[in-house]
């Protein structure tokens, strides 16, 4: 089974991945990992990556649909495979497409982990430090025993990191979501796409997958 899991920064693409390639038996292929793999092993086309992160450059994308594509000729992908974090764009969907019908495979499934825009800004700008120790709380999933003092140290005083302030998580959901319902109208075009509820407890969140494969 050729699976694409798609989600928006939040939605709990991490935990669910880890769920389905246990549940079916099939490599996750995450993009970061198959840089990394592709530097490591020195192939033509890991120098070539190489070459544009140390100049600080983004990868173009025949560079990256050419390592994706070797990474979909290897062994273990006969089975099937999970892909996340790629494809980012409708021209590597495109490519990817190509890549799979040269190789004479198809992507079966693609998996939507749909979660609201606010409900993601809730989850993502939630966290806060203890401006003393260090320790980190979540004003939903893990606030303080009382409110507005350290369990830790007893300080009442605390920072948000530039990344968890609601005014840059907006930000990065909102780009996200750009890209992301390209995607999703593509595969939806292409009559693979399953959108799941993914504003639920993870384990009825994977339920839902399992019924859909
Ligand atoms: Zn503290």
């Amino acid at each position: 089974m050729n699976v694409i899991l798609l989600g928006l920064p939040g939605a709990g693409k991490g935990t669910q991945a880890s769920r389905i390639i246990e549940q079916y038996q099939i490599p996750h292929i995450s993009t970061g990992d198959m840089f990394r793999a592709a530097i490591a092993a020195g192939t033509e086309l890991g120098k070539k990556a190489k070459s544009y992160m140390d100049a600080g450059e983004l990868v173009p994308d025949e560079v990256t649909n050419g390592i994706v594509k070797e990474r979909l000729q290897e062994a273990d992908t006969a089975q099937g495979f999970l892909l996340d974090g790629y494809p980012r764009t409708i021209n590597q969907a495109e490519a990817l497409k190509e890549n799979l019908k040269s190789l004479g495979k198809a992507i079966d499934k693609v998996i939507y982990i749909e979660v609201a825009s606010e409900v993601l800004l809730q989850r993502l700008s939630g966290r806060y430090i203890c401006a003393n120790c260090g320790e980190t709380y979540h004003k939903i999933f893990n606030p303080t025993k009382e409110e507005g003092v350290c369990d830790r140290c007893g300080s009442t005083q605390f920072y948000q990191r530039e990344d968890d302030k609601p005014e840059t998580v907006k930000n990065r959901i909102r780009v996200n979501k750009e890209t992301t319902d390209q995607l999703v109208n593509f595969y939806k075009d292409e009559g693979v796409l399953i959108a799941v509820n993914g504003d639920q407890s993870p384990e009825a969140v994977f339920t839902d997958i399992k019924n859909a494969l």
